[in-house]
C-alpha cells in the first residue's frame, strides 16, 4: 500500500476521502475528533502544493439533500484547524463542485457536499464513481471509519484513479495490527455499547485471542439473562440468548476470563434527573432498567485491567450521555488510560465519551476513529476500503 507521503502531488488535483462524520446537536458539532484526526493528511497535501478536494459523508441523508446534514459547518471547523480557507461546494459532483474544484490553485483546499446526498454513493453506483473520479487526478483514502463500506467514494474511485493511503488510515492499521499479531499479554478487551447483536462477530473472534473479556453496557443484560437472571426492563435481545450461552461455554473451554457486572445502576427513566439505585446484578427489580455498571463492577474491571499489557475497549459501560449513568464509563476509561502497555479505544461513542468525560486523550495509545471498521478488522474481515488502496 502506497502512502500519501510518497506521492508527487504538486499542481495535481487530489481527492481525499476523509471521515468527517461528526456528531451534531442542533447543527453544532459536539465532538470534532474526526475532523482533527483527518486534518494532517489534508494539511500535508496542501503544503506540498496539491489542489486538495476533500469529501466525506455526514449522518444518513439516504440519497436526498438534507440541509441540516450539510458539511458547511464541518468545512468551517476544518478551515480553522488547517489555518487556511476551505471552499465548500454546494453539491457533490454538480455544477458547484466542478466550479469549486476548477477554481483551486496549488495548495488550496475544497470540500464537496455530503457524499450521501447522492443515492449513488451507498449504492456503489458506477456512474457516480465516474463523476467523482473526474474531479481529480489522484485519490487518497483516509476515511478509516468508512473502510468497511463498499461505497463509491471508498472503493469505486480508487479503482479509477492512482491511489494511496492517507496518514490516518496508516496510523489506524498500524495499531490494529499490533492487536492482532502477537499482542503483549495479558490482553484484555472491554466491550459495552448498546447491542450485543452488533458485536457478535467480534466477540466470537476475540474469544480465541484474549485473556480476559469484560462485558458492560447495554449488551451485558443479554449475558446476565443468559445466565438466568431477571433483568427487568433493561435492554435485552431475547433472540441472542443461545448465541451468548455459546460464548460463555467457549470462554470456559478456552480458559478466557469472561467477566460480567456484579452490580448495576438502575432507574425507571432514562433521563438526566432520574433517581437511581445501585443493585446487585442478580437482583434487578421488575420495571427497572439497568443503565450503567455499578461501583463494585468498576473496581473489579479496574483490577482486571491493572496488569494488562494490551487493552482494546469498545462501547460505553452505560448511558454516559446522561450524568447519572456516566460513572461506569468514566471509571473504566480511567482504568484503561492507566494501563502501561498498549491501550486502544475503538468506537465513535466510546471516543466521544473519552472526550466528553474530560479524560486526557494522550493517556491512550490510540483512539480509533472507526467503530464498525475497527471491529471488523479485529474480526479478521477484509475491509473493502483498505483492499481498494492496495496495489
Ligand atoms: P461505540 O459507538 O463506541 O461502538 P455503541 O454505538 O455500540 O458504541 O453504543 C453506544 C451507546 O450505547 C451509547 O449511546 C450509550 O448510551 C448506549 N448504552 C450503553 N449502555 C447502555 C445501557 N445499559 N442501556 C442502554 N443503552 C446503553
Ligand atoms: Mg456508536
Amino acid at each position: 500500500m502506497r502512502s500519501v507521503d510518497d506521492l508527487e502531488v504538486a499542481g495535481r488535483r487530489v481527492l481525499v476521502r476523509s471521515d468527517l462524520n461528526v456528531p451534531l446537536e442542533d447543527g453544532r458539532i459536539t465532538d470534532d475528533g474526526r475532523i482533527r484526526a483527518s486534518a494532517p493528511t489534508v494539511s500535508s497535501l496542501a503544503e506540498r502544493g496539491a489542489r486538495v478536494v476533500v469529501c466525506s459523508h455526514l449522518g444518513r441523508p439516504e440519497g436526498t439533500v438534507r440541509p441540516e446534514l450539510s458539511l458547511r459547518h464541518v468545512g468551517e471547523r476544518l478551515s480553522e484547524l488547517l489555518g487556511r480557507p476551505v471552499a465548500v461546494a454546494d453539491d457533490v459532483v454538480g455544477e458547484s463542485a466542478r466550479r469549486t474544484v476548477g477554481g483551486l490553485g496549488d495548495g488550496d483546499v475544497a470540500l464537496l457536499e455530503n457524499l450521501r446526498f447522492e443515492p449513488g454513493e451507498t449504492a456503489g453506483d458506477d456512474s457516480f464513481a465516474d463523476s467523482l473520479a473526474s474531479l481529480a487526478d489522484i485519490y487518497v483514502g483516509d476515511a478509516f471509519g468508512a473502510a468497511h463500506r463498499a461505497h463509491s467514494s471508498v472503493t469505486g474511485v480508487p479503482a479509477r484513479l492512482p491511489h494511496a493511503a492517507g496518514r490516518l488510515v496508516l496510523a489506524e492499521l498500524e495499531v490494529l495490527r499490533r492487536l492482532t499479531t502477537d499482542p503483549d499479554r495479558p490482553y484484555v478487551v472491554v466491550l459495552g455499547g448498546s447491542k450485543v447483536s452488533d458485536k457478535l462477530g467480534v466477540i466470537a473472534a476475540l474469544l480465541a485471542r484474549v485473556d480476559r473479556l469484560l462485558i458492560g453496557g447495554g449488551m451485558c443484560f443479554t449475558f446476565l439473562a443468559a445466565s438466568g437472571h431477571d433483568v427487568g426492563d433493561s435492554l435485552l435481545e431475547g433472540d441472542q440468548l443461545e448465541t451468548v450461552r455459546g460464548f460463555v461455554d467457549d470462554a470456559r473451554q478456552r480458559g478466557v476470563v469472561l467477566e460480567l457486572p456484579v452490580d448495576v445502576v438502575v432507574a425507571t427513566q432514562v433521563s438526566a434527573d432520574a433517581s437511581t439505585r445501585v443493585v446487585d446484578a442478580d437482583a434487578i427489580p421488575p420495571g427497572s432498567k439497568g443503565l450503567d455498571i455499578g461501583p463494585r463492577t468498576v473496581a473489579r474491571f479496574s483490577e482486571l485491567l491493572a496488569d494488562a499489557c494490551t487493552v482494546f475497549w469498545n462501547g460505553p459501560m452505560g448511558v454516559f450521555e446522561l450524568a447519572p449513568f456516566a460513572e461506569g464509563t468514566r471509571g473504566v476509561a480511567t482504568a484503561v488510560a492507566a494501563v502501561a502497555g498498549t491501550s486502544v479505544v475503538g468506537g465513535g461513542d466510546s471516543a466521544a465519551a473519552v472526550r466528553a468525560l474530560g479524560l486526557d486523550e494522550a493517556s491512550f495509545t490510540h483512539i480509533s476513529t472507526g467503530g464498525g471498521a475497527s471491529l471488523e478488522y479485529l474480526e479478521g474481515r477484509t475491509l473493502p476500503g483498505i483492499a481498494a488502496l492496495e496495489d
